[in-house]
C-alpha cells in the first residue's frame, strides 16, 4: 500500500501516475480539504474534485480544474441574471456539488460521499478527505484576512500573504482510514506529492496527530518538490514563499518538511540544492507534461522508497 498526501493539480498528477504503475486499489490518496467552502448554497471540495476528476480521466487539463466534457449554460444564465459568477462552475460539475450537498445535508460524511462518487466514476484507488471535520484555510494578507477561495479565485492570489491559518484544524480528527493506513504493515511509502506546501500539504499536517503518525510510521516518507529551478509549475507557491520571506527553492520546501522526510525527489535542474537537503535525494525529471512523465516520476518515487525502506529497516 502507498499513502499519497495531495492538494489539487500537482498532487493529482502524481497520484494518477502512481495509480497507473501499481495496483490502483493499493493507493490511498489523502486529500486536503482546507480549500473547501460553501458557495451558492453548495458544498464545494476543490482538491477532492481535482483528484477525483484526474483519477477518473474526466479532468479538464487546459483549465486545471473542472471537467473536460463541460458546458456552461448555468454560468451564462447566472451572468444574465446579475448573479455571482466569480467562481466558475460548469453544468456537469454542478451536478456533483448538488449531489454532495444533498447527501451532506442528509447527514452523510464527506468521506462516505467521496468514496461513493469515486466508485461511480470507476476509480479503483481510495480517495480519502484528510478529515470529515471542517477545516478552512484563511490567509492574512496586506488587505486583511481573506477566506481561501476569496484569495485564490476571486483575487487571483494577488494580495501579498503574511500568514496562514487552518481554522478548525486543531479540533479536527484525522480520517480514521488515513490513520489506519499509516500503521498498516503493508504500507510501502508515504508520498508527499508536489503540491503547494502552505495551502495543500500543511493543512493536512496541521491536524493533531498526523505529523507524529508520519514520523512514527515504519514506512519511509518521501516528498516530490513542487518547485523546479526556483519556480512553481503553476499557482502561487513561489510567490507565497517570497512574500513569507523565504527563498523559493526545492530546498526551502524540504526545510518545511524536515522533521518528516526520509527521501526527497527534486528536478535535475536543482542538482546544486542536494548538499543543503537533509534527506536522501533522488534527481529526476519532475515536470509532468505527459502521461509517460507521470508514470516515470511515480516509478522513481516507488523505487526510491524501496531503497529507503531497506535503510529504515536496518537502523
Ligand atoms: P492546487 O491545490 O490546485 O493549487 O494544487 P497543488 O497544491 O496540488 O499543486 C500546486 C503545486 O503543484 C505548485 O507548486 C506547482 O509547482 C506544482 N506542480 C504542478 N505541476 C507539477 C509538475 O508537473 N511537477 C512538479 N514537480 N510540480 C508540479
Amino acid at each position: 500500500m502507498i499513502v499519497a498526501l495531495s492538494g489539487g493539480v500537482g498532487g493529482a498528477k502524481l497520484a494518477l501516475g502512481l495509480s497507473r504503475v501499481m495496483p490502483p486499489e493499493e493507493l490511498v490518496v489523502v486529500v486536503n480539504t482546507g480549500d473547501d467552502f460553501e458557495h451558492l448554497g453548495l458544498s464545494i471540495s476543490p482538491d477532492i474534485d481535482t483528484v477525483t476528476y484526474t483519477l477518473s480521466g474526466l479532468a479538464n487539463r487546459e483549465l486545471g480544474w473542472g471537467r473536460h466534457d463541460e458546458t456552461w449554460s448555468f454560468m451564462e444564465t447566472m451572468e444574465s441574471l446579475g448573479g455571482d459568477t466569480w467562481f466558475r462552475l460548469g453544468d456537469r460539475d454542478i451536478a456533483l456539488h448538488v449531489e454532495r450537498t444533498r447527501r451532506l445535508h442528509k447527514g452523510e460524511t464527506l468521506s462516505a460521499v467521496t468514496a461513493d462518487l469515486c466508485q461511480r466514476l470507476g476509480i479503483k484507488s481510495r480517495v480519502v478527505p484528510m478529515s470529515d471535520d471542517p477545516v478552512r484555510t484563511r490567509l492574512r494578507t496586506a488587505e486583511g484576512w481573506l477566506d481561501f477561495q476569496e484569495y485564490f479565485v476571486h483575487r487571483r492570489c494577488e494580495p501579498v500573504v503574511h500568514e496562514l491559518l487552518f481554522q478548525g484544524a486543531g479540533a479536527a480528527r484525522a480520517h480514521p482510514e488515513f490513520l489506519a493506513a499509516l500503521t498498516d504493515p503493508s504500507l510501502q511509502a508515504i508520498v508527499i506529492c508536489p503540491s503547494n506546501p502552505f495551502i495543500s500539504v500543511e493543512p493536512i499536517l496541521a491536524i493533531p496527530g498526523v505529523r507524529q503518525a508520519l514520523i512514527d510510521s515504519p514506512a519511509p516518507v518521501i516528498a516530490v518538490s513542487p518547485i523546479i529551478a526556483g519556480q512553481a509549475v503553476k499557482g502561487p507557491t513561489a510567490k507565497m514563499m517570497t512574500e513569507l520571506g523565504m527563498d523559493p527553492s526545492a530546498g526551502t520546501v524540504a526545510q518545511r518538511y524536515r522533521d518528516l522526510l526520509d527521501g526527497y525527489v527534486i528536478d535535475h535542474a536543482d542538482m546544486s540544492e542536494v548538499v543543503s537537503i537533509d534527506a536522501r535525494v533522488t534527481l529526476a525529471q519532475t515536470l509532468m507534461r505527459t502521461m509517460e512523465d507521470r508514470e516515470a516520476l511515480a516509478r522513481t518515487v516507488i523505487e526510491a522508497a524501496a531503497i529507503l525502506r531497506r535503510r529504515k529497516a536496518s537502523r
